[in-house]
């Protein structure tokens, strides 16, 4: 199949989610294609634009010092449990983001390769909503950590996305090439350079998509802004990782930060930013899908899904 008929196919099988009525969806949902039910995958609008969140796996943490971020693990249990979610284990999702902007095919993130214990679901999920690696333009990365990077390159060490450019931002890269070889992924460097193509902080980066410094987290971590018309999404990266303990104590200090200082100023302003009418945010590391806002609870935040 040409790669026409492959963006034809994979707009068919997206095409039932768009359908707005009640109606119209219940009049699709017996000829809809097998992939709209794969919970692994969630089809959402960016005003014109399709996006779909692609689940990679989870991260599972013991809530004890050296595995958690957070060092009050009895103050982060607590927080946990209030709000319904397990206290130990921590469970942190990771769902890179597709976006179709006009003719380019963009994935946020690559997931994490398998590592860290994932399940290295992201390209059964790429496929699952109509795209073939191969078809990927555009690949944005949000930070050098291999949660994020780590789906670059499959098991034999080769590129997952064979004729995607890579963008990330200069101060990252630098960040990226630094550090791969003391984290043991030189192979993966060598490998992804020469399609890399940084941007300065702030850029845009693709017609619909501009990239938004998110300090704190690494020296370069970036979030992405997704526009289309009104609307707007804001892709968060790790600047915060828990639904919970990130938006109800984000003055806590994340030990995976490079800059504590930094992280926290992030966190706040971000949750204020998401609180705003008509924010939209995505959290790659929230409950799956990872599509919500932020909302004023008492003096505080939580963090509201889209239902
Ligand atoms: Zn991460």
């Amino acid at each position: 199949m040409n790669l026409h008929a492959r963006l034809a196919a994979a707009a068919l099988i997206l095409a039932p989610i768009a359908a707005c009525s009640p109606e119209a969806e219940k009049a699709a949902a017996p000829a809809a294609p097998a992939a709209v039910q794969n919970p692994d995958i969630h089809a959402f609008r960016i005003g014109a634009l399709e996006a779909v969140a692609l689940r990679d796996g989870e991260i599972v943490l013991a809530n004890k010092a050296g595995d958690s971020p957070w060092a009050d693990t009895a103050g982060a249990r607590a927080v946990l449990t209030a709000a319904g979610q397990a206290g130990d284990p921590i469970t942190l999702s990771v769902q890179p983001l597709l976006v179709r902007d006009g003719d380019r095919v963009v994935l946020i993130d690559t997931g994490a390769g398998g590592r860290m214990g994932t399940q290295n679901k992201l390209v059964a999920s790429l496929r699952a909503a109509g795209v073939d690696p191969a078809q990927v333009t555009d690949v944005l990365i949000s930070h050098a950590h291999g949660d994020h990077v780590g789906g670059l390159v499959g098991a034999d060490g080769s590129l997952t996305f064979p004729r995607a450019v890579v963008r990330i931002s200069e101060p990252e890269w630098e960040y990226m090439k630094a550090g791969a070889a003391r984290a043991g992924e030189a192979a993966l460097l060598t490998a992804v350079t020469p399609r890399v193509q940084p941007f300065a902080p702030g850029a845009q980066v693709t017609p619909a998509i501009k990239a938004v410094a998110l300090e704190g987290h690494t020296p370069g971590h970036t979030g992405y802004e997704i526009a289309s018309g009104t609307d707007r999404l804001l892709y968060i990266g790790d600047a915060l990782h828990s639904s919970v303990i990130s938006v109800q104590r984000p003055d806590w200090i994340n030990a995976w930060d490079t800059d504590s200082a930094a992280g926290v100023a992030t966190r706040q302003s971000l949750l204020e930013r998401g609180a705003a009418p008509g924010a939209r945010i995505y959290g790659v590391h929230f409950p799956f899908p990872g599509v919500g806002r932020f909302q004023r609870r008492d003096d505080g935040f939580v963090w509201v899904p889209e239902g």
